[in-house]
């Protein structure tokens, strides 16, 4: 038989076709099979980001927009709740997972209705009210050429959640929020308005960044901001038991790096063995302002949601986001584009399963011992690890119960639970022994997620706890605000 140039080209085809059609036929599955999401939640009950918070509650007030008629209201449901012995919890964006902004037949005021903003360019503070979420806040400080200073990778969330548990981003170098925080109004317990900074309310002030509504209800806050810039995108492979040598190579003794995180691979081959290390280097050009641009955010999404209970999805994303990060090298994005995606990118729609997040916050030196310890126990135990990405936070030196006692790195963690007694335990079990671990690299873990901790890890990781509560009761009495944190950990 003759071979022809016409029959090699017709096999390197077939070849091409016969090697691309089960990735492609996989991620065209996983996109058709994909729900949508279900944000409604039925008339009386309350829920949040874990979808296993469900609980009756009294009433959902909505905060009224406008600080005088907002004072005015919240004040007289103060009044009202105490003469009739109801308790109130706050809720921003109800992303947080462990019912934080949920109580029994509690009363719920919703803030998000309370999101009024105004820009002093010269000072660089941005007042803005605490329903306000960063999807709001972004944009309109895009027009005065600024950006938030320090943000979660997502913008679905509240500036008052945000603070409330003192959230940190993939800003680099930067400590978590609490540090770009100048001032708030706090509603407290008697319904009066009280400023409070580092020299005003000073105690106060540290007990609400990161008191996780117990305390009043946040006003409006001033925030520092920063300039938007340009940055230049870079990724490199690297080996996990690497990263912290890697990091500081790469990101902090460059100097002009303003933004960077790693991902460690989770698919079953080489798991946890590799890693990714995005920097994001300060360009001198000036940004472009802000598009609405959807980033393949569908092709990404079935990429991802199709790793759930799936080697083969997991190996294919790794492969395709080594793939894909080689391919944007050295393109330039604007640091409020880059702050600009929400959750509903990557969030589980699947009604019989649930998202649910862990972060441990560990010290440089043990970076590589935990990764050695994450490896040892994962495979080991039931449970669907989809994501793993790594920040640094710089030491908190504002709020009373510090995550990040000196210079940390959280490693955030996204698992796929089956909703259900069993996986719940299973993960019960698994949260605790990463604590152990956490604790003994004389690391913490983060508390907004699923309230799973012990008594005695909360005190060990966090060794203000026992105070804290106490100051509530100083502070808050008749215990007016209430939460399921508070049932779990306070009383
Ligand atoms: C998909 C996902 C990604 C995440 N990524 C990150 C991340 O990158 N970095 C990070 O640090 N965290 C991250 N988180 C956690 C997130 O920062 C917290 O859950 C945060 O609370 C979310 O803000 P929220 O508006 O949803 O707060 P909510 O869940 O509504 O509230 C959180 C707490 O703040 C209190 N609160 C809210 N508003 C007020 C107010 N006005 N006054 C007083 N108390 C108030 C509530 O009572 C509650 O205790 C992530 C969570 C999810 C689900």
């Amino acid at each position: 038989m003759k071979i022809t140039f016409a029959k090699i080209c017709w096999g390197l085809l077939l070849v091409l076709v016969l090697f691309l059609i089960r990735p492609v036929g996989f991620i065209l599955y996983a996109y058709l099979k994909d729900k949508d999401a279900q944000t409604t939640v039925k008339t009386g009950l309350a829920q949040d980001a874990s979808r296993l918070n469900e609980t009756r509650v009294d009433t959902v007030v909505k905060v009224l927009p406008g600080i005088a008629a907002a004072t005015r209201q919240i004040s007289q449901l103060i009044k009202q709740a105490k003469a009739e012995g109801k308790k109130i919890s706050i809720a921003g964006a109800q992303h947080s997972m462990g019912g934080h902004t949920i109580y029994p037949d509690g009363i719920i005021l919703d803030m998000k209705t309370f999101h009024g903003m105004e820009l002093d360019s010269s000072k660089r503070i941005l007042k803005v009210g605490a329903g306000a979420l960063w999807s709001e806040v972004i944009p309109y400080l895009d027009r005065y050429g600024k950006s938030v200073s320090v943000m979660q990778s997502n913008n679905s969330f509240s500036v008052g959640g945000s603070i409330s548990v003192n959230c940190h981003g993939w800003q680099c170098d930067a400590p978590p929020i609490s540090s770009t925080v100048v001032s708030f109004h706090l509603m407290n317990a008697e319904g009066e308005v009280l400023n409070c900074s580092r020299t005003e309310n000073e105690a106060l002030f540290s007990l609400v960044l990161g008191g996780y509504g117990l305390f009043g209800v946040i006003l409006d806050v001033n925030l520092k901001v920063v300039d938007n810039k340009n940055y230049v995108v870079q990724h490199y492979e690297i080996r996990s038991e690497d990263y912290l040598r890697e990091f500081q190579k790469l990101v902090k003794h460059q100097g002009n790096v303003g933004m960077a995180y790693g991902r460690i691979n989770v698919n079953p081959d080489h798991f946890m063995e590799e890693a990714i290390l995005s920097t994001y280097t300060v360009d001198s050009e000036q940004p472009e302002k802000l598009v609405n641009s959807t980033n393949y955010s569908f092709l990404r999404r079935a990429v991802f949601r199709g790793s759930a209970n799936s080697a083969y999805g997991k190996n294919l994303r790794w492969k395709m986001e080594k793939m894909s990060g080689s391919l944007i090298d050295g393109k330039k994005f604007s640091r409020n584009r880059l702050q600009n995606e929400g959750v509903e990118v990557f969030q589980n729609t699947d009604p019989d399963y649930t998202d649910i997040l862990h972060e441990y916050f560990i010290p440089g030196e043990s970076v590589a011992m935990f990764i050695k310890a994450l490896k040892g126990i994962i495979p080991n135990s039931k449970v669907d690890l989809l994501n793993v990405t790594l920040r640094n936070v710089r030491k908190d030196e504002d709020t009373y119960l510090p995550y990040a006692n000196g210079e940390v790195f959280g490693f955030v963690m996204l698992f796929n639970q089956k909703k259900g007694a069993q996986a719940e335990k299973e993960m019960k079990e698994l949260t605790g022994k990463l604590i152990d671990i956490a604790i003994s690299l004389k690391g913490t873990y983060y508390l907004p997620y699923r309230l799973h901790a012990s008594k005695e890890q909360l005190d060990q990781a966090y060794p203000a706890a026992k105070s804290f509560f106490l100051l509530k009761k100083k502070y808050d009495p008749d215990l007016l605000f209430r939460n399921q944190f508070y049932e779990v950990y306070g009383r």
